[in-house]
């Protein structure tokens, strides 16, 4: 399932991170999903449920942070209304989606001891 490999991807970074800085409690993830990356976010919320469990990150909370479908055009960085028509109004280039279809990580919030 997409949403299980994503969870899995997400939680190999947090580890990562939280070993490389000698974390040994992650409280919070905040992840911004475009709307149109495809993800469910209950299917993902219930996947990272499953995954976490025995994880660095079980009990965590997961902050899913909705990205609105963007236009632009980038021949020339014209931001385009989405719903427009899909070529830009400055130089009649095509329009490409430049919000809304990304998973990213964008905070992790975790506890790193005092040395
Ligand atoms: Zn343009």
């Amino acid at each position: 399932m997409h949403e299980y490999s994503i969870v899995q991807s997400l939680l190999d970074r947090v580890e990562a991170e939280a070993a490389a800085r000698g974390a040994t409690v992650v409280h919070r993830l905040r992840l911004q999903i475009g709307e149109m990356s495809g993800v469910e976010t209950a299917l993902l919320r219930s996947a990272y449920e499953t995954f976490t469990d025995r994880s660095i990150c079980a009990g965590a909370d997961l902050e899913i942070v909705p990205v609105a479908v963007r236009w632009g055009c980038p021949a020339c960085g014209t931001d385009l209304p989405s719903g427009s028509a899909l070529r830009c109004g400055d130089c009649g280039g095509p329009a490409r989606l430049t919000a809304g279809d990304e998973i990213v990580l964008e905070r992790i919030e975790m506890e790193v001891p005092d040395v």
